[in-house]
């Protein structure tokens, strides 16, 4: 038997760029879904300060902008994501107050107290959930929030396949209530929690994705990597159909004390 296609994880980063750069969304979420949680913040203007991190090329990006006022800084590690944040944030018409730059999510071109609101939508597992969480809390003013999306488990028990799957992938995904724990123990007020919708993997990341795969086999032909990550990609899908209703996205929303 062959093995299983290997895990997004394991490709060089260079290829992953080339294939997620040329979609709308790097990760699952809708606009819908963006500007439900926004909702919940309270009290942005023009004057408020937001950093998106692990923007990508800003698709979630350019919703908040249409739906705030507030001056918009989105980090990302890579250039060639950050090239096309600016490129939309122009398309636009807001690049005044919405700027891309490249930078880590473990050390935040950011002053303590800084900001109003944190956002980061499939993006806060590459330091994981706990880390994140607690590193970034201090760069929030009193009463500012934050708001990230992340992988969750929907039920207490899973079959094993879905469950090995993601502990190689991302040990850290755990239940929502276990998560809105870590948000209360870092020193957030848990304004709100919700699970994203199935169009969210389906309508909006993986359906995008498929008509992709074609043309980055074609850009790629003869490269055995690129037609493995189509695989593990592809597998991801699957997955996903099979085991929906174990797993999924939530969204976390607190505010700091
Ligand atoms: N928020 C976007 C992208 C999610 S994909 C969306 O929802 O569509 C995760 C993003 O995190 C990628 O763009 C990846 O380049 C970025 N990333 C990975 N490690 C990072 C790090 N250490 N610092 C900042 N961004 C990082």
């Amino acid at each position: 038997m062959s093995d299983p296609p290997a895990s997004i994880h394991e490709f060089d980063v260079s290829l992953i760029c080339a294939y997620f750069a040329a979609l709308e969304r790097q990760g699952p979420g809708s606009p819908a879904v963006t500007v439900q949680a926004l909702d919940f913040v309270d009290n942005l203007s023009a004057a408020s300060r937001i950093a998106d991190i692990g923007c990508g090329t800003g698709g979630q990006t350019m919703v908040l902008a249409a739906h705030t006022p507030a001056r918009i800084t989105g980090i990302d590690l890579f250039p060639d994501f950050i090239d096309r944040f600016n490129a939309n944030s122009r398309t636009h018409g807001v690049h005044d107050r919405v700027t891309g730059r490249v930078g880590s999510m473990d050390d935040l071109p950011f002053a303590e107290a800084e900001l109003d609101l944190i956002w980061s939508e499939g993006a806060i597992y590459n330091i994981g959930f706990a880390r994140g969480i607690n590193e970034w809390r201090r760069f929030l003013k009193p009463g500012g929030f934050l708001a990230v999306s992340e992988a969750s488990w929907f039920t207490r028990e899973r079959p094993e396949e879905i469950d090995r799957y993601w502990r190689a992938a991302y040990p850290e995904i755990d239940l929502v209530s276990t998560k809105v724990g870590q948000l209360e123990q870092a020193g957030y007020v848990p304004v709100a929690a919700f699970v994203l919708p199935e169009a969210c993997w389906t309508d909006h990341f993986y359906a995008p994705q498929a008509a992709a795969q074609e043309r980055f086999l074609r850009t790629h032909a003869g490269s055995e990597a690129a037609a493995e990550l189509v695989a593990a990609q592809r597998h991801e899908a699957e997955l996903y159909q099979k085991y929906k209703q174990f797993y999924g996205y939530a969204f976390y929303i607190g505010k700091k004390l």
